[in-house]
């Protein structure tokens, strides 16, 4: 059988294939970067690919707090781009 690995989203909490979310990596300078391999190192917090999640992760700031650190707005549009990309 084939385990699929998941990983829950940080915003709406449902848990899904890893290679269905976003990570989000937090390293040990708290710098915030969009992990698009979902490799890096560091801390990593997972969103759905879906622009929903990203407006209630930036309004709620649950990812702010789950790195509990500030992410800028450039991060935020960031990952709006790698969630826009991967829709289309
Ligand atoms: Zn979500």
């Amino acid at each position: 059988m084939n385990k699929s690995i998941t990983r829950m989203c940080t915003v709406c909490r449902t848990i899904k294939d890893k290679k269905d979310l976003l990570r989000i990596a937090c390293d040990k300078e708290n710098s915030v970067t969009v992990d698009e391999t979902g490799k890096s190192q560091g801390r990593g917090a997972y969103i759905c690919y879906n622009l929903d999640c990203l407006d209630k992760a930036i309004k709620s700031k649950k990812l702010d707090r789950a790195f509990e650190t500030n992410i800028n707005e450039e991060i935020y549009n960031s990952m709006r781009g790698v969630i826009i990309d991967k829709e289309n």
